[in-house]
């Protein structure tokens, strides 16, 4: 059954795009677990948790409650949609994404949006760690010089101080923190069908996404 979509790659490879597209196209809902983690840690900045402190974040996961309609994100009831995009929160997300007690307290949100059907899921262990029973799992990247020309164009509109060096040097060292991460390190699997979008357009991929679900 062709219900559960994963879309794994690293920051900047298209992903959000690719799936918000496809999920459209498809009539199912869209899941972007990095708003998740960036959700946790926009929480964690608000409350001065200091990011090792594991008593502190476990603490908190049991009280949030995030809440994701489209691409509107709430966190107990506060709408963080525009705040929790900066590179601010990128990076802390990124860092408190590596600790155990998080991807365990975000696991049961992911899987159970899974188990209901019909989504399009993206993040970094979509397709290995919250549903590896996927029978649709794609892995997309792209080289870092475009990944990160990607998020530049995105991050300047909400931040005038940005440079594109900046961002190479943050996507770098997000993807090695990503993929060596001893918990749920993002990794490409022989079951995932890999898309290198260097060089495609949006609408190339999605239908290039699509011809696979055909098969
Ligand atoms: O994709 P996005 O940049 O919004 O994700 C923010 C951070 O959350 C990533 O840098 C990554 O460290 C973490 N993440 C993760 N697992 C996921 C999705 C995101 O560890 N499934």
């Amino acid at each position: 059954m062709k219900t559960v979509i994963t879309i794994d790659g690293p920051s900047g490879a298209g992903k959000g795009t690719i799936a918000r597209l496809l999920a459209k196209k498809l009539g199912y809902r869209y899941l972007d677990t990095g708003a998740l983690y960036r959700a946790v840690a926009w929480k964690a900045g608000q409350e001065k948790i200091s990011l090792d402190n594991e008593d502190a974040l476990k603490k908190l996961l049991n009280d949030i409650a995030i809440g994701f309609n489209g691409d509107k994100i709430t966190v107990n009831d506060i709408d963080v949609s525009r705040e929790i995009r900066t590179a601010e929160i990128g990076e802390l997300s990124s860092q408190v994404s590596a600790m155990p007690v998080v991807r365990k307290g975000l696991f049961a949100i992911q899987r159970n949006m899974c188990l209901q059907g019909k989504v399009v899921i993206e993040g970094r262990d979509t397709g290995t760690a919250i549903f590896p029973e996927s029978a649709n799992k794609f892995y997309l990247d792209a080289g870092i010089e475009e990944r990160a020309r990607r998020r530049y164009e995105e991050l300047k509109l909400k931040d005038s101080g940005i440079t594109l060096e900046a961002t190479i040097e943050d996507i770098k060292k997000r993807d090695t923190r990503d993929s060596t991460r001893e918990n749920s390190p993002l990794t490409r699997t022989d079951d995932m069908i890999y898309i290198d979008s260097t060089n495609m357009g949006i609408d190339e991929v999605v239908e290039k996404i699509l011809e696979h679900l055909k098969k």
